[in-house]
């Protein structure tokens, strides 16, 4: 027993060495020694221009925040985002961004280009809301109006702040003759996984040297962690009509054959790495139970690790289908929507954002926001923790899986991108939830908003002026890539769901 825990702790002692060796510019932090995942990053220095861009955020802030709100009544859902995307694009367009409306074949997917030259750096900026979940700014549970959709997700709040911090940007760059171009891209559509891998299959996102963005979160943390690949899919299957009592067998039931085929997918589970996750909802399974249903349609999410798994996978599945129209005579077609890969993260970006995250300092929130929070946490009947207050060590990932996915991904595999999470909703509330989209509409918002504006524009100043980082992230990255291309998951032929396209 003795020597076993010997070995063990001997085993534990050669792995953090080997930690250390392969990373031999950071230590183990002092309140870490006990965590081999955890990495040491110093805080960035206040230079000049980073003093210059947080006193620039901070004097516009109303202005942003005002952006942010404003986007937040709109709520308007994926390829909807009319009012906001021009909201950002206008405002961007006022302040000297040359702007390109409509990209990708999306009305409501735009880019604003600053300045000329090479690095080429990339913004990215979201603001579609999610159905379903409108809500007032306030601690319990009030639709602003019943069924309509609502911010439970903050793109507004993600929107907003990407436009601060590229408002910044611009704003040293021309002051100072900074070399290079600045891209903000208005991506519409994320929560349907859709715009930004339109955007990546046009090619918009190629010849960046890195891309930034962020997330609200409730957490204060810049993660390692990747997301699932996935492909999602509607299937329609045309049957034949009949009297269901009178005389079936001239019928061929369409309804059976979705639920063939979700039984067979049931079956399959077993059979799949315990990684893949799959699932569905039927979108129309007939009209009468006296009507043999000549129509059923049902959508379909095919999750896994990577994008090869998830192509593996997604064969798989379609030979149930197959096999399911078969067995019903039933003919069937797919409505491919949307596909994306699993996120690359950048662990060298990655350590610029979280030294900058550490200079620029978690958002203050005050008593008052703090019993907001708390308000909200009781009515949810979870702890009440309030709001975080403190950044989370910056760590190496522990694997991991069921996590969603994220059209971000599609970005990352075309150039080194970063991620960042800034608290603003309470600690352990659900995420798409009303509770999100109600700190989204207050002041808690304008805080994150500001302090994920600090971090991405002096990130975005590090690499505009070090060469050397870029050339370290896209190394990464490449090694990372393993030789694989991007490749767009979407069928060339396939146009963005449009409302004008869909059925
Ligand atoms: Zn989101």
């Amino acid at each position: 027993m003795e020597r076993r825990k010997f070995l063990n702790m001997r085993k534990a002692f050669v792995f953090l060495l080997g930690l250390i060796l392969i990373f031999p510019s950071f230590g183990l932090s002092d309140n870490s020694k006990d965590d081999p995942f955890v990495i040491k990053v110093k805080p960035a220095k206040l230079t000049p221009l980073k003093k210059e861009i947080f006193s620039f955020l901070e004097v516009n802030l109303p202005e942003f925040s005002k952006l942010n709100d404003q986007i937040w009544s709109f709520a308007e859902v994926a390829l909807e985002e009319y009012k906001s995307s021009e909201a950002l694009a206008s405002y961007l367009e006022k302040k000297g961004f040359k702007v390109e409306r409509g990209i990708a074949g999306m009305p409501t997917a735009f880019v604003a280009i600053y300045g000329s030259g090479e690095p080429v750096i990339g913004i990215l900026a979201e603001y579609d809301a999610l159905p379903g979940l409108s809500q007032a700014a306030v601690s319990y549970k009030k639709p602003v109006e019943l069924g309509a959709p609502g911010h439970g997700c903050g793109h507004n709040v993600f929107g907003a702040a990407s436009v601060a911090a590229t408002s910044a940007l611009k704003e040293v760059m021309e002051k100072h003759n900074l070399r290079g171009t600045l891209k903000l891209f208005g991506c519409p559509a994320e929560e349907t996984v859709v715009g930004k891998v339109f955007m990546a299959r046009e090619g918009l996102f190629n010849g960046l040297a890195c891309c930034i963005q962020w997330h609200p979160s409730s957490e204060n943390e810049v993660s390692l962690a990747s997301n699932n690949a996935l492909n999602q899919f509607e299937v329609e299957f045309f049957g034949k009509t009949a009297h269901a009592a009178g005389d079936p067998w001239d019928g061929r039931s369409a309804l059976d054959a979705v639920e063939l085929a979700d039984v067979g997918l049931n079956f399959l589970r077993e059979h799949l790495k315990p990684t893949a996750r799959i699932h569905y909802v039927i979108l129309n399974g007939g009209r009468a139970p006296n009507v043999v249903p000549d129509y059923a349609q049902a959508w379909y999410y095919v999750r896994d690790l990577d994008r090869e798994s998830v192509e593996k996978d997604y064969e798989r599945v379609l030979k149930i289908i197959e096999a399911a129209a078969e067995m019903t005579e039933t003919t069937y077609k797919i409505n491919f929507l949307s596909g994306v890969h699993e996120v690359l993260a950048n662990r060298t970006g990655s350590e610029v954002v979280y030294s900058n995250f550490l200079l620029a300092g978690p958002p203050l929130f005050n008593a008052e926001e703090q019993s907001f929070a708390k308000e909200i946490q009781r009515n949810l009947g979870i702890e009440q923790k309030g709001l975080k207050t403190e950044i989370e060590p910056f760590r190496l990932p522990e694997k991991s899986w069921g996590s969603g996915s994220t059209d971000v991904a599609e970005v990352s595999w075309l150039t080194p991108t970063t991620s960042l999470g800034v608290a603003c909703t309470p600690i352990g509330a659900p995420g798409h939830n009303w509770a999100e989209a109600a700190c989204a509409g207050t002041s808690i918002a304008h805080k994150a908003l500001l302090t994920a504006a600090k971090v991405m524009a002096a990130s975005g100043i590090d690499f505009f002026t070090s060469p050397e980082i870029i050339q370290k992230m896209r190394q990464e990255w490449t090694e990372k890539r393993k030789g694989r291309e991007y490749k767009s998951p979407l069928p060339p032929e396939l146009k963005p769901p449009l409302k004008s396209q869909k059925k």
